[in-house]
């Protein structure tokens, strides 16, 4: 693995939440420039290291967002973005896996990917 790919591997897996390949520019642990990042993260995400999920937002237009994703796992998770505060809260590992066979059986294709979040207005902010 380069070093970038490694740095970059690394920041997802401690960050808390998913992240943009422009938010991780600013970066200092992350001396590349933006070509390098989108690159080494869509090479991540082609690995099976990274997922990511597009999503537009008031305050950060529309971003791909990256995600960590255990490969042996293979379990990826699901998030909330709230759009007064643009936190996002984790929901934890998927938990659409029995809902996808019963479409499988029911629609006769075979589902290779999916992409889910939630928007809305977090509990601090509805306070
Ligand atoms: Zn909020
Ligand atoms: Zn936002
Ligand atoms: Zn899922």
């Amino acid at each position: 693995m380069t070093k970038a790919r490694k740095a970059l591997l690394e920041l997802l897996k401690e960050s808390k939440e998913p992240v943009s390949a422009s938010m991780l520019g600013g970066e200092p642990s992350l001396p590349f420039d933006q070509a390098t990042i989108y690159r080494n993260l869509h090479y991540l995400e082609e690995q099976g290291f990274a997922e990511s999920f597009i999503l537009h937002c008031t305050e950060h237009g529309t971003e791909r967002y990256y995600s960590y994703r255990s490969r042996s796992e293979g379990v990826h998770h699901h998030w909330f973005h709230c759009e007064k505060c643009h936190t996002f809260i984790d929901l934890g590992g998927c938990a659409y896996q029995e809902q996808m066979k019963e479409w499988e059986k029911q629609y006769g294709f075979t589902i290779s990917d999916h992409t889910f979040f939630l928007t809305g207005i977090c509990a601090s902010c509805k306070s």
